[in-house]
């Protein structure tokens, strides 16, 4: 196995997981067998238990880890299906030999950082060795080089690198060469200080990814490559994509970035075929007409809270020739301007996943909107529950219907807490998480937009549809359309009198790649676009 490490320095948000993500991409592009990891410096044991406003949105794995949104690149740009072995956490490392430790296992020993915690995060990486069909590991470090808490991570890389050696194991650190206005010229100085840090932990980069907004001139390359010790073809620019994220593999190819990783690695293949991707691109990034889309969400402020539901929006764009233009809605401001304000020029409406009560009567509105104006809806997660609450208030007429989630004593809990979630009294990693099968009713919209009537979704949830009020609704042209498998739990609504109404138990937008849109994002933009 070969494996490449990929950190950052400078500044955070530089696209570190897009890089590795991208690099993934061509080299599975080689016919390379690819999967990529991601190692966090924090002490969460994950991310579940973080506010999307910290964090950016929670990214949930077939077997229902709740990882870092980085996960969805690897997932979107490559094949491969990743699982909790994916995402390490201090707070996983800290855990596991903490209780190796009151265990025993260290036979008297003092347990410390090193080699304990070291060993441990290189036990991690090694742990792809056995599944036994992974040429290529990429292994992304969190946080930005000289930080206090990634330290062990870099110890651990450093050792492993020594260790398999460097014809089997190599460093990509993606840095900022800035452009200064006053000067008018970009600045190597942030990035020969930070592969100095690197030094000084002896690491040695072997390639540098510079994020840019002007291209860097040979000068610039070469005073890199003196500085920080590489080969000027080593220097890779990689600079702000104009129109889409999946430029960025085509970008890095014309760079020359994974032929260079393949020499680096020792690794014969031909080279990458992106001809089928950069169609893709040119759907996604030329498309021939627009539609505008309402998200109304509460975590609008950042646009990594919904980052799945953004991109599945755009693979479906792609598919539909058409392109998507968001509009990002604070629930709170329709519950102060009433939806029409707000909705009023879209042809899409979409209520995403969430949490807690606030901004839950702006929903609500929304979802009313839409039912009432025809316009096509699609809710996710906590969409369907709030399209259930409102059809239940003005459609059946139950006055005050509503979740126990947001009113404990409400007279019509149409949404309750699943029964599984009764006892459950932690937090961490406790919902109906990850991938569950569903039936669908054979002839419901959901099922002709599948194809098929078994599916299997992502979830993460706690609570659900209350079978109770399913006669009354469904007399009111509710249909569940799809279940459980033994029919207890609903996953599926659509509404008989409306054009286009869906709303899902689940969340669709973790399996939606670039090369294989969602069905339901894809039908949803093709509704609003009629
Ligand atoms: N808060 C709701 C629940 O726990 C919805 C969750 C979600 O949208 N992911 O069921």
């Amino acid at each position: 196995m070969k494996y490449i490490f990929v950190t950052g320095g400078v500044v955070s948000s530089l696209g570190k997981g897009l890089a590795g993500a991208s690099l993934g991409t061509l080299l599975e592009h080689r016919g390379l067998r690819v999967t990529l990891q991601k190692l966090d410096p924090y002490l969460n044991v994950d991310p579940g238990t973080m506010n999307p406003l910290q964090h950016g949105e929670v990214y949930v794995l077939a077997d229902g880890a709740e990882t870092d949104l980085d996960l969805g690149h690897y997932e979107r740009f490559t094949k491969c299906t990743l699982t909790r072995e994916n995402n390490l956490t201090s707070g996983q490392v800290y855990e596991t030999v903490l209780s190796n430790e009151r265990r025993g296992d260290y036979l008297g020993k003092t347990v410390q950082v090193i080699p304990h915690i070291t060993d441990e995060i290189k036990r991690r990486i090694r742990s792809f060795e056995q599944v036994g069909n992974v040429d290529v590991l990429i292994t992304e470090i969190g946080g930005t080089t000289g930080d206090i808490e990634g330290l062990p991570f870099l110890e651990a890389i450093r050792q492993f690198i020594l260790q398999v050696g460097h014809e089997n194991a190599i460093l990509l650190h993606v840095t900022l060469v800035p452009y200064i206005k006053a000067a008018g010229e970009l600045k190597t100085k942030p990035t020969q200080q930070s592969v100095a840090k690197l030094r000084e932990i002896g690491l040695q980069p072997e390639v540098l990814i510079c994020r840019t907004e002007k291209p860097l001139e040979l000068e610039v390359r070469e005073k890199l490559s003196l500085y920080c010790n590489v080969p000027v073809d080593a220097v890779i620019e990689a600079r702000d994509v104009d129109n889409s994220i999946y430029e960025f593999p085509l970008m890095l190819q014309a760079e020359g970035l994974d032929e260079k990783v393949c020499k680096l690695l020792r690794l014969e293949t031909p080279p990458a075929d992106m001809e089928r991707w950069k169609k893709i691109v040119h759907s996604i990034v030329h498309p021939s007409r627009r539609v505008k889309v309402a998200v109304v969400g509460k975590y609008v402020e950042l646009q990594d809270a919904y980052k799945s539901i953004y991109e599945a929006l755009c693979h479906a764009g792609g598919a539909n020739d058409c392109g998507v233009d968001l509009e990002i809605v604070d629930a709170e401001d329709i519950e102060r301007d009433g939806a029409g304000k707000h909705l009023g020029g879209v042809t899409g409406i979409l209520v995403p996943g969430g949490f807690g009560d606030r901004g839950t009567e702006g929903k609500i509105a929304a979802a009313r909107f839409a039912r009432e104006n025809r316009i096509p809806y699609f809710g996710i997660c906590l969409g369907m529950q709030i399209a259930t609450i409102e059809f239940a208030r003005n459609v059946c007429g139950l006055a005050g219907a509503n979740s126990t989630e947001f009113d404990p004593a409400t007279p019509h809990p149409v949404i309750a807490l699943l029964d599984e979630q009764k006892k459950v009294t932690g937090k961490g990693g406790t919902m109906r998480l990850g991938s569950w099968p569903a039936l669908l009713q054979p002839g419901s919209l959901a099922q002709k937009i599948y194809g098929h009537t078994e599916i299997a979704e992502r979830h993460r949830h706690r609570y659900e549809f209350n079978g109770d009020y399913r006669e009354q609704m469904e007399a009111r042209g509710f249909v569940i359309s799809g279940t459980s498998p033994d029919g207890t739990l609903v996953e599926i609504i659509e509404y008989s009198d409306h054009p286009w109404f869906i709303a899902v138990q689940f969340h669709p937008e973790f399996l939606s790649k670039p090369e294989a849109p969602h069905p339901l994002f894809r039908e949803f933009i093709r509704a609003s676009m009629r």
